[in-house]
C-alpha cells in the first residue's frame, strides 16, 4: 500500500483532501493519511472574535472527522519530526513512512528568542490561545484602577487584537490604555504608506498609542520595559510580532525564508524532493518580486493545487503551475474595517461584514455557514457588540 501523508488539517490540508480523497477512492493501492494535533480544523481569522467573545465559542471549530472523504485516515496526533530523506513523519513515538508528503501545518507565534515569563504572555495563534485570552482578559478587567494592554507588533493581528480588546473592555464598562510597540518605522510596512498613515490616525482616534522603532526589552511577568527605558506597570501583554513554521524539526536539504517557510517551486514542490509538496503558511510561494502573504485564500488554493499535483504525479501526468489569484484583503477593526477588495477600497461596517461573509464561504457545514452569515448581518445592523 502506498501512502500520501498530509501534515496539518487547516485551510491548506483540508483543501488538498478533496482531490486526494477522490483519487484514493478510485486507486485502492493508495491510502491518504491526514495528521492534526487537534480533532478540529480552525477558522483562524475568527480567533480575535473568540478572544473578545464576539461569536459563539464553537463557530470557528469544525470536526475534522466530519470532513474526511471515504478511505482517508485521520491521525489525531502531533507531528514531532519529519525526515524528507528517510520519507518519514514521526508522531506519538511512531514513525510513519510516506510515498508523498504535503506539508500544511501552518505557522505559530515567533518570539525571536525573547524568553522572559512566556507563560504570562498571550498570543493569538490557535483556538486554545484565543480562549486563554478570553478567560484571562476578563479576569484582568476585575479589581484594578487602570488597565494597560501592551501589544508587541503592530501588524494585521496586533491591530485587530487591539481593536477587539478595546471593544470588549467597553462592553464591560472599562476604559483601557492600549499601547502598540512596533519595531519598524511604520505600522504594516508591507502595505502602501497611505494605508499605514490611515491606520495610525484611526488608532490615534481610538486613543491607542503606537510606539514605533522600539522593542520590548524586558518583562517580569507584570511590568514591561522598552529599550527606550519607558516602563509600563501591571500590563496585559499580547505578543503578535511574527510567526514561524509550525513544524520546525524537519531534516533534509531545503532552503527557507527567515520565518521558516520552505521555498517551493511553482508546482509547490520542495526542490530536490519530487514527492514533497508544501502549501499555505508553511510554504514560501513566489509572487512577483516577493512572496505570497500568509492568508486564508492563498492557503486554501495552494493546498488544493498541491493536492492535485500529487494526484497528477501519481498518475504520471504533467504537473500544473500554481497561479494564485489576488482578490484583496480586509483588516477587521471591530466594528470598522479597512480593505482593498476586487480593486475597490472598502472601509467601515461593510468591510467587517464582508470579512464574516468570507468566513461563511470558507467554513464547513450549514450550521457554521449560517453562524457567520448571521454575524455579517449583525455587524451591518448593530455593529455586533461583544458579549459582556
Ligand atoms: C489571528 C489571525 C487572524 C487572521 N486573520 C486573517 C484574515 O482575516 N484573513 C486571511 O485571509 N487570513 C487571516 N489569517 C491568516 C490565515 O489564517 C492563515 O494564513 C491560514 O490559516 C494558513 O492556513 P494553513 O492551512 O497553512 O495553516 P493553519 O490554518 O494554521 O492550519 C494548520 C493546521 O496544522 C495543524 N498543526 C500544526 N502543527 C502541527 C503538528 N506539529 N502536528 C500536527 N498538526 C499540526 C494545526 O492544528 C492546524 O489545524 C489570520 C491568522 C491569524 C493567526
Amino acid at each position: 500500500m502506498k501512502r500520501i501523508v498530509i501534515a496539518g488539517a487547516g485551510f491548506a490540508g483540508i483543501s488538498a483532501l478533496k482531490p486526494l480523497g477522490k483519487f484514493t477512492v478510485t486507486a485502492p493501492e493508495y491510502e491518504t493519511m491526514i495528521f492534526d494535533k487537534n480533532d478540529y480544523t480552525t477558522m483562524m481569522p475568527s480567533l480575535p472574535d473568540i478572544a473578545a467573545k464576539r461569536i459563539k465559542q464553537n463557530l470557528p471549530k469544525a470536526s475534522i472527522r466530519d470532513l474526511l472523504p471515504k478511505r482517508v485516515l485521520f491521525k489525531n496526533e502531533e507531528i514531532e519530526r519529519i525526515d524528507f530523506d528517510a520519507q518519514s513523519v514521526s508522531a506519538g513515538s511512531k514513525d510513519y513512512e510516506y510515498d508523498y508528503l504535503l506539508l500544511s501545518a501552518g505557522s505559530v507565534s515567533n518570539f525571536y528568542g525573547f524568553n522572559q515569563h512566556l507563560s504570562r504572555i498571550f498570543v493569538l495563534d490557535s483556538f486554545t490561545e484565543a480562549l486563554r485570552i478570553e478567560q484571562e482578559f476578563s479576569k484582568y478587567l476585575e479589581n484594578r484602577e487602570s488597565y494597560t494592554v501592551i501589544i508587541a507588533g503592530a501588524g494585521f493581528t496586533g491591530i485587530e487584537t487591539a481593536c477587539v480588546l478595546k471593544a470588549y473592555a467597553e462592553t464591560n464598562a472599562r476604559t483601557i490604555n492600549v499601547v502598540l510597540i512596533e519595531k519598524a518605522d511604520r505600522v504594516l510596512g508591507n502595505l502602501p504608506a497611505h494605508i499605514s498613515d490611515y491606520l495610525e490616525s484611526f488608532m490615534s482616534g481610538l486613543g491607542f498609542r503606537v510606539i514605533k522603532r522600539s522593542t520590548v526589552e524586558s518583562f517580569n511577568g507584570n511590568d514591561i520595559a522598552l529599550e527606550t527605558g519607558e516602563i509600563f506597570k501591571d500590563v496585559f501583554f499580547v505578543w503578535t510580532s511574527g510567526s514561524k513554521r509550525a513544524i520546525e524539526d524537519i531534516s533534509g536539504t531545503f532552503t527557507t525564508l527567515p520565518d521558516g517557510r520552505i521555498n517551493v517551486t511553482e508546482y509547490l514542490q520542495v526542490p530536490g524532493y519530487k514527492n514533497v509538496f508544501a502549501a499555505g503558511d508553511s510554504a514560501a510561494i513566489k509572487s512577483g518580486d516577493g512572496y505570497l502573504r500568509k492568508a486564508a485564500p492563498f492557503s486554501a488554493s495552494s493546498g488544493r493545487a498541491a493536492g492535485k499535483n500529487i494526484m497528477r504525479s501519481l498518475e504520471n501526468r504533467p504537473l500544473k503551475k500554481f497561479r494564485p489569484v489576488e482578490l484583496g484583503w480586509i483588516i477587521p477593526l471591530y466594528p470598522s474595517s479597512i480593505g482593498h477588495v476586487l480593486g475597490l477600497n472598502i472601509k467601515g461596517r461593510p468591510g467587517m461584514s464582508l470579512h464574516y461573509l468570507t468566513c461563511s464561504y470558507r467554513t464547513h457545514g450549514i450550521k457554521h455557514r449560517a453562524g457567520y452569515f448571521l454575524q455579517a448581518l449583525k455587524i451591518l445592523v448593530s455593529g455586533g457588540q461583544p458579549r459582556p
